[in-house]
């Protein structure tokens, strides 16, 4: 017989391995961007289910996006197959949404409570003027919850019973949470009912990634582990996977200054002595810095204009030249409002895009609507062709198409037809419970099709946990990465945030990473003179390759004049 753990964890380093495989107890993993935490993780939960005898029903993993959850929830199918299925995999709300309605009397909820849709938010916050307890009373005289409740009632009602407590550390003793170091004082409280001080809680995460302290996460709750959770295990991994030793060696030297990691310590397994250099490029406008852009896509994907030129339109296959495709390179910015000149300039070079924003379902056009009809669906036992067909019918209302008979539409025919977008049609498949329940706790449309063959424009929170070959990070100047605004001084803490902002940035990229910054650049109603970003003056210099130049020198011109 093979020696328990061989083979399972055959992909894995050595401590990959050692961390995949540590006994129970509470584990920390500590480990820096590309040095395959997702795959450590699931590796550790197929381990113990395959091997230590852990039932799939009894571990609970928690992720903070509904994207990292479906890729989760991938992998663990791809590495155990059967039973997979029944691992508990969700994020914080949909967790906490789950617990509420388990226990919506014990919460205080009466029978027919619901989540408030934004209008209903909307009109409790106006009568409630500043006052917070007024406003939750409102929601709940109506029977509504809003979604930070989604956390706070389930933290509420299990800090009042006891017993409780106990059933659900009974029925999840294994919990596992992805970026931990984006845990808010709520989940954090959450976590700590579920999990007893010495249960088998494994936290994995990156204190050099925390970037959500804007939305009340706090890595503290990450550097306290140790304090909170008794003979806490501690596991780092500094293996890097991801990215070319010149990328990676920016990238560190970038975190330095306001590290969170004591010793961090980021070595590449990738060792090609002919990696390129980061390319630097600073650009004279916003108009020069899209057009670097486009020319070096033009190059690295190879005479795209010319094929475009030639066909008028871009044949994906014929794109994929020099093993380069559109869909390998990212375009990475601070605000989405630096993506209107990129996108533009591409779309004119005829480079296809695909942009991605943390669009909240619920934000779309007639997704409240169709919402809040299906809600008083849910009482009718409808199959889910019913809900479809209703769906179909408050659609035909709405937009009085005369091609829509809803009897006769597919549902993806329906989802078109609301304009509710790609992402959205795709997942008609799936139980429309779900969907309604995802409308709910607004999680965010995923817009970013891994597969389409598009340049990807990203800001830099929404690119977290993703690679590319290619990245060029953009608009790399004071005042916009460390974001500011006029009048206003951020903290010393809010640039550290930014830094590892920046941090992430660089690390998105695998084999090719390009900074640019603009001259001047049209901010807060004035063009206005920029400088590059400090946060580049803590790389070395001989990691950079610089391309082009600033001030454009034109020997044929001044020779002209001066004949
Ligand atoms: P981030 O902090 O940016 O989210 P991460 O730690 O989650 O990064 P992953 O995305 O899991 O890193 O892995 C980065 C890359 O390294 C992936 O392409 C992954 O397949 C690869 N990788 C991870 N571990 C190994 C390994 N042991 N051998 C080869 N490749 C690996
Ligand atoms: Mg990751």
């Amino acid at each position: 017989m093979e020696e328990v753990g061989t083979g399972l964890l055959d992909r894995l380093d050595a401590m990959q391995r050692v961390a995949a495989s540590a006994p129970g107890g509470p584990l920390l993993i500590v480990a820096g961007p590309g040095t395959g935490k997702t795959r450590t993780l699931t590796h550790r939960i197929a381990y113990l289910c395959a091997e230590l005898g852990v039932f799939p029903h009894r571990c609970l993993a928690i992720t903070f996006t509904r994207r990292a959850a479906a890729e989760l929830r991938e992998r663990l199918d791809a590495l155990l197959g059967d039973g997979a299925e029944d691992i508990t995999v969700g994020t914080f709300h949909s967790i906490g949404l789950t617990i509420l309605k388990e226990n919506a009397k014990a919460a205080g909820l009466g029978a027919n409570w619901r989540i408030a849709d934004d209008r209903e938010v909307a009109e409790a916050r106006e009568q409630a003027g500043d006052d917070d307890l007024a406003y939750k009373k409102l929601l709940r005289q109506q029977d509504l919850v809003d979604l930070d409740d989604l956390i706070e009632l389930p933290v509420k009602t299990l800090r009042d019973e006891p017993a409780l407590v106990e059933k659900y550390r009974k029925q999840y003793p294994w919990i596992f949470v992805d970026e931990y170091q984006d845990v808010d004082e709520v989940q954090y409280e959450l976590l700590r009912l579920l999990s007893p001080a010495d249960g088998n809680l494994c936290a994995i995460g990156d204190p050099d990634q925390a970037i959500y302290s804007f939305r009340g996460a706090d890595v503290k709750y990450f550097l306290r582990f140790n304090e909170d959770f008794v003979d806490a295990r501690l596991v780092r991994l500094t293996r890097n996977y991801r990215s070319s030793a010149p990328i990676l060696a920016a990238a560190v030297q970038a975190i330095a200054p306001s590290s969170l990691v004591s010793g961090r310590r980021l070595d590449p397994a990738r060792l090609d002595p002919e990696a390129p250099l980061v390319g630097r490029y600073p650009a004279a406008s916003v108009a020069d810095e899209a057009d670097f852009v486009v020319r070096t896509v033009d190059e690295l994907v190879g005479g795209l204009s010319h094929r475009s030129l030639d066909s008028g339109r871009i044949d994906s296959r014929s794109v994929i030249a020099g093993n380069l495709s559109f869909s390998d390179i990212a375009v990475l910015y601070r605000t989405d409002a630096q993506s209107g000149p990129i996108v533009e300039a591409l779309s004119r070079a005829g480079v296809p895009v695909q942009k991605r924003s943390h669009n909240r379902l619920r934000d779309r056009a007639g997704v409240q609507v169709i919402a809040r009809e299906l809600r008083h669906a849910r009482g009718l036992d409808g199959t889910l062709a019913a809900r479809v067909k209703l769906t179909a019918q408050v659609l035909a209302q709405r937009y009085a198409a005369p091609t829509l008979d809803a009897e006769q539409l597919a549902p993806e025919d329906i989802w078109a037809a609301a304009d509710l977008l790609q992402p959205l049609a795709q997942r008609v498949g799936e139980d429309l419970q779900t969907l309604l329940q995802e409308i709910e706790i607004g999680a965010e449309v995923d817009a970013l099709d891994p597969r389409a063959e598009a340049v990807n424009l990203l800001t830099l929170h929404a690119a977290k946990g993703l690679e590319f070959p290619v990245v060029f990070l953009v608009g790399c100047e004071d005042g916009l990465l460390p974001l500011r605004w006029p009048g206003s001084t951020p903290s010393d803490d809010e640039i550290a945030e930014e830094r590892r902002l920046f941090f992430v940035g660089l690390t998105r990229a695998q084999d090719r990473l390009f900074v640019s910054y603009a001259a001047r650049r049209f901010r807060h109603g004035s063009e206005r003179e920029q400088s590059p970003t400090p946060f580049l003056d803590a790389i070395d210099s001989g990691l950079f390759e610089r391309l082009g130049d600033t001030v454009p020198s034109r020997p044929k011109d001044r020779q002209l004049r001066l004949l």
